[in-house]
């Protein structure tokens, strides 16, 4: 085939494919909040979460952030973002660093606490809700409480959940689902948690 008849047919296919991605653009036309699951077990789940939140405070929007579980509060993400946004850290650490349960479960009620107000008020137009399924799954928060909060908020408001092995009811109520596949870490390699990478 000559260059000339390659290049035509890479036009004439592209056109097609225009035609395709135009008609689904313009077939999806509703307005409204999106419940997003990012899950899975690969890096990316939290920081996909603040790229959102970067781009709705770019929007000028209000934005919300509960990071339950992690302990540190030397983040990057809380230093540079939090000068914008709300941003509570209520976990404790992980269960295997706290090692007590009555006090994970007060420490997530805590948390859950400025999360149900934030999901009640439409002012906040995006709600990050970090590392909220290990709450799920081991039971610290009442699932159905949770989900109901979810259902039942502002419907402008967008929350983006974030956690490993997220629960089949909420990829089930969420509109979209990421789930992140660990295929290498640097840290099996022996390379340490660095800031601007991991925190
Ligand atoms: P990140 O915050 O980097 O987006 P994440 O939210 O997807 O990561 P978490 O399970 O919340 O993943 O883990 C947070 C911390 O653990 C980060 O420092 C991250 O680099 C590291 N981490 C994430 N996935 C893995 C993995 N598969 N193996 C080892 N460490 C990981
Ligand atoms: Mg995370």
């Amino acid at each position: 085939m000559s260059q000339a008849d390659r290049n035509a047919r890479h036009t004439a296919r592209m056109a097609r494919k225009k035609a395709h991605v135009d008609a689904a653009i313009a077939a999806a036309q509703e307005e409204r909040g999106v419940l997003v699951v990012l899950t899975g077990n690969g890096k990316g789940k939290s920081t996909s979460a603040f790229g959102m939140v970067a781009r709705a405070l770019g929007h000028g929007m209000k934005v919300g952030v509960v990071q339950f579980i992690k302990s540190r509060t030397d983040t990057g993400e809380e230093a540079f973002l939090g000068k914008f946004a709300e941003w509570h850290v209520t976990g404790d650490g992980f269960t295997w660093d706290t090692q007590n349960r009555a006090q994970d479960i007060a420490t997530a009620r805590r948390g859950w606490t400025i999360a149900a107000r934030m999901l009640a008020d439409p002012a906040y137009r995006l709600v990050v809700l970090d590392e909220l399924t290990y709450l799920l799954t081991y039971a610290y928060l009442d699932a159905d409480a949770v989900l109901d909060a979810l259902a039942h908020r502002p419907a402008m408001q967008h929350v983006v959940v974030t956690g490993r092995a997220a629960p089949a009811a909420l990829i089930e109520l969420a509109d979209t689902v990421s789930v992140i596949t660990d295929e290498k870490h640097a840290f099996r390699a022996g390379v340490k948690a660095q800031p601007g990478i991991d925190f």
